[in-house]
């Protein structure tokens, strides 16, 4: 039996602003749709946040036994400077400026958000498509939308007739907006576009002359409009009708609005069954974003090569940072707030370590069957994982005080606790052990710090001999002491 038919997964659908109960459309299998970045950048550590968000997601429903799909898109074309309608397409810009092919900018960061995302240890989603890709399939879309009589043709442009989609279904029913209120606060400048009414949103737009990516379509040489080419590619890989379809929050409007408004319009379905949004990573208060340079890359962070940090951090303890707020919560980088995650990591990976060290006794002073229940309780309840943490925490109470001899624990608490750390650590939580510089660091500080010792001693019984072999010799190893009036200190030579 799958473990999910003993789990009650419930997660937060932004849609109806409730914790649902997780049940996919066909029993055992999950459709999962994820919008993926615009690659005209190198992707910053917000852009990370929202993907190792969702890699939990996957992770989780995985874990849970479940078949999933999991598609995640490439933006390569359409996404105009201003996420709006207007500006120039963001790939084609940093092509001009750079002199490059657009497909070379694409290819280019393309594989940097990969090599990223490998880094953070993301499981790669089940299938990538690319909007490039997948432009004959928009068309047609476009087509069976004028057809339904709820998109027009202007000056080679194809917009979606919002006002008369509104007469039926409900334009704001994701954001909770009311198209009253949104024409009301509109203010549209006389002659600005082609459009029936500002809140109208492009299919298809013409491209100017000076437009480099452009492709032939019934209504004239063009390309097509952002939001449509996830709804394209979500229904192809997914059907119609699908289980879970998340993002960021920014682009819970107008991106993912307008994906419902067309995914209903063109097959008649309201096309996403949960709607999830991942909250996002702010540095000093403010969103991190790309167009306002308030970010900080993943390689800046893996080197320390930054202003902004004291060190470098292994990506997984930057994971492990990020997965200690709950994917809804915004969350706040800072130099601090690695430094303790990363002691945390340490204690949570030693204590996996000392698990394989433990004596065992005939009886057991916790119960380890609830704890075990109370870590998939966490995740049940719309991916908690500061929940969970929080209960590998509590293990780590338990391991250390059986590893001192202060309670108990039987030989089955000592395998539960093992599989499920594993299982929560590694395949969930999707973690990597590794050698922490931060564990070396202060292993050879206590280290020295007890030669220090040993040397005052040998000063103090006048056994120079013994002292000066000691500073002599961590000398040779690149480590100079210091005499000062303070006592004794120590400087690393590189
Ligand atoms: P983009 O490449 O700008 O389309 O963004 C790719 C994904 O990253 C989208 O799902 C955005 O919502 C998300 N994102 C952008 N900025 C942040 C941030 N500061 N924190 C979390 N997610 C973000
Ligand atoms: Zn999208």
């Amino acid at each position: 039996m799958a473990l999910y038919e003993n789990q009650d997964l419930k997660i937060y659908n932004s849609l109806t602003g409730e914790k649902e109960t997780f049940k996919p459309i066909t029993k055992g299998h999950v459709g999962m749709y994820v919008c993926g970045p615009t690659v005209y950048n190198k992707v910053h550590l917000g852009n990370c946040r929202t993907f190792i968000s969702f890699d939990l997601v996957f992770r989780y429903l995985k874990h849970l036994g479940y078949k999933v799909r999991y598609v995640r898109n490439i933006t390569d074309a359409g996404h105009l400077e201003n996420d709006a309608e207007e500006g120039e397409d963001r790939i084609a810009k940093k092509a001009r400026l750079e002199e490059l092919e657009p497909m070379e900018v694409v290819q280019m960061y393309t594989v940097d958000f990969h090599n990223t995302l490998q880094k953070f240890n993301n499981i790669p989603p089940s299938i990538e498509p690319t909007a490039t890709g997948h432009i004959v399939e928009q068309i047609e879309t476009i087509k069976k939308i004028i057809d339904k009589g709820l998109a027009y043709e202007s000056n080679g442009n194809v917009y979606f007739d919002v006002l008369k989609y509104n007469e039926n279904e409900h334009y704001g029913i994701l954001s909770k907006r009311k198209l009253e209120d949104l024409i009301a606060n509109t203010r549209e400048l006389a002659g600005q576009s082609h459009k029936k009414n500002p809140q109208d949103f492009a299919l298809w737009k013409k491209a100017e002359p000076q437009h480099i990516m452009r492709w032939p379509s019934p209504w004239g040489t063009g390309f097509p409009g952002w939001h449509l080419e996830c709804t394209v590619m979500s229904s192809k890989y997914l059907g119609e009708e699908f289980d879970i379809h998340g993002g960021g929050m920014d682009l819970k409007f107008p991106h993912h609005e307008c994906e419902i408004a067309q995914g209903t319009a063109a097959n008649g379905k309201n096309p996403v069954r949960y709607w999830m949004h991942a909250n996002m990573l702010t540095l000093n208060g403010k969103k991190m974003a790309k167009s306002t340079g308030n970010n900080i890359l993943p390689e800046e962070l893996f080197s320390g090569n930054s202003d902004k940090l004291s060190k470098g951090f292994h990506p997984s303890v930057v994971r492990f940072f990020m997965l200690q707020a709950n994917y809804r919560s915004v969350l706040d980088f800072s130099d601090e707030a690695l430094l303790a995650a990363e002691k945390g990591f340490d204690r949570l990976m030693q204590a996996i370590e000392y698990l394989d060290t433990l004596s065992t006794s005939n009886s057991s002073d916790i119960d380890i069957n609830s704890w075990k229940q109370s870590c998939y309780d966490a995740m049940n309840d719309d991916f908690n994982s500061p929940v969970l943490i929080a209960q590998l925490f509590e293990a780590v109470k338990h391991i250390n005080a059986c590893k001192h001899h202060k309670i108990k624990l039987t030989a089955n608490d000592i395998s539960v606790l093992k599989a499920t750390m594993n299982a929560m650590c590694f395949d969930v939580l999707g973690l990597e052990h590794f050698e922490s510089d931060s564990n070396n660091n202060e292993v050879q500080d206590e280290l020295i710090q007890l030669l220090i010792e040993l040397r005052n001693e040998a000063r103090a019984n006048k056994d120079f001999a013994q002292s000066d072999k000691i500073r002599d010799q961590l000398k040779a190893m690149n480590i100079q002491l210091k005499d000062t009036s303070e006592g004794t200190t120590y400087d690393i030579i590189a």
